[in-house]
């Protein structure tokens, strides 16, 4: 495509730190970058980038955009502790706080968006209560913002399958509505029965090709087990590589090194990834060990201002930094694989196209006012432009109070 057919041109830009670049945009692509021109003048509109650091989009791979009350009066911590604790108190408190709908829903995909993310994996509860309520609504929310955030969407059992009859049902008719994953949470300590829930969600997924994704809070050799069951599965079904992912998966750090090797190399072969929240009180995934193996993963979220916790605020930067903080990334190339992570290499997990500042891509663009990417991920740097799918993101209009 000729420079000439860009209608937006954002200018002056240093992608990933380099050299001052323009990047020309038509509709939702770039159609090339090239290095920056003075004096030109173009029909096209201009974004002029002040020589700010360009990174590709954020992209949330673990996200509960169904069920925050992000925007609504502040709620207090109630019910009681533990995941059980608090399936219960959600389950309690969710209809009055109009949980999951659209409105709450595009609540928080603005403000992922307001801070630079533009491509999200999110998962949405699915239980006997809300049916497939909430898949609608995430994707009603999204369709309001008309582009700007692509999401993939996993039907999330939170009030757990086997335990609860009907629910897999549910899962099954998700998938065959569209929805790109099915969820399963804590085989063991949930449904108290590890192989049975996961053979009913990989019989799901060999019917319908949808992926697996499946939160994994059990520690240990437990968790282990069960990361070994799920790979025994993919396979058997021979599955192909990033269908099936193990969010949390907190075994893979509480097992002793030579079983981590032996698990990671295992994941690795056969194309299975893993999702991080960067908990704070917890080790973090080793990030050489993950690149040794060849073991993808991605940085998410998680639920923000939830009935399970008062925290999160939905910025995925934040995120990439807890982890680097959390497990001592200290060095230059460790601290830009770190924001590599949260931008291109985590778009697999939304998206089979490249996710970068390069011709073809889609213009999902984010300029902070930072000397190069590890700047910008140790001083978690504002985000001065957005543009999401081609347009340039009004920030001011999304800076609304996240208590109105
Ligand atoms: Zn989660």
């Amino acid at each position: 495509m000729a420079h000439d057919d860009a209608t937006l041109i954002i200018r002056d830009v240093r992608p990933w730190g380099g050299d001052p670049s323009d990047v020309g945009v038509a509709g939702d692509r770039i159609v090339w970058v090239r290095p920056t021109q003075d004096g030109t003048t173009t029909e096209a509109e201009v974004v002029d980038g002040r020589g700010l650091l360009a990174l590709p989009g954020l992209v949330n791979t673990h996200a509960h955009a169904d069920k925050s009350w992000w925007g609504l009066p502040w709620q207090s911590y109630g019910g009681e502790g533990g995941t059980q604790g608090r399936i219960a108190h959600e389950r309690a408190r969710r209809d009055e706080l109009g949980i999951p709908s659209a409105p709450v829903a595009e609540r928080v995909l603005r403000e992922y968006l307001r801070t630079g993310t533009t491509r999200v994996r999110t998962h949405v509860d699915v239980d006997l209560g809300v049916g497939l309520r909430g898949i609608d609504a995430v994707r009603e929310a999204a369709a309001a913002l008309d582009g700007a955030i692509e999401l993939t969407v996993v039907a999330f059992p939170q009030d757990g399958v086997l335990r609860r009859p009907g629910v897999l049902e549910l899962l099954d008719r998700a998938a065959a509505a569209g929805a790109e994953h099915v969820g399963g949470l804590d085989p063991a300590l949930i449904d108290r029965d590890p192989v049975g829930q996961l053979d009913g969600l990989f019989r799901i997924a060999a019917e319908h090709g949808c992926g697996l994704d499946i939160h994994l809070h059990e520690p240990g050799d437990l968790g282990a087990f069960e990361i070994e069951l799920i790979l025994d599965r993919v396979e058997r079904d021979g599955i192909a590589p990033g269908k099936v992912n193990v969010a949390h998966g907190f075994a893979v750090v509480d097992v002793d090194a030579a079983r981590r090797r032996d698990l990671l190399d295992r994941m690795g072969a056969l194309g299975v990834t893993m999702t991080t929240v960067a908990p704070v009180r917890m080790r973090q995934l080793p990030l050489a060990e993950m690149d040794a193996t060849g073991v993808r993963f991605g940085f998410g979220t998680d639920g923000i201002r939830d009935l399970w916790s008062p925290y999160g605020d939905g910025d995925l930067l934040g995120i990439a930094w807890q982890y680097a903080r959390a497990g001592g990334v200290v060095r230059d190339e460790d601290l830009r694989r770190v924001v590599e992570i949260a931008t291109r290499d985590g778009a697999p997990f939304v998206t089979d196209e490249v996710h970068d500042l390069v011709p073809g891509a889609r213009a999902d663009v984010v300029l902070l006012d930072a000397e190069n990417p590890m700047d910008a991920l140790v001083r978690r740097v504002p985000r001065a432009v957005v543009v999401a799918g081609g347009r340039v993101v009004d920030l001011a209009a999304l800076a609304a109070r996240p208590w109105e």
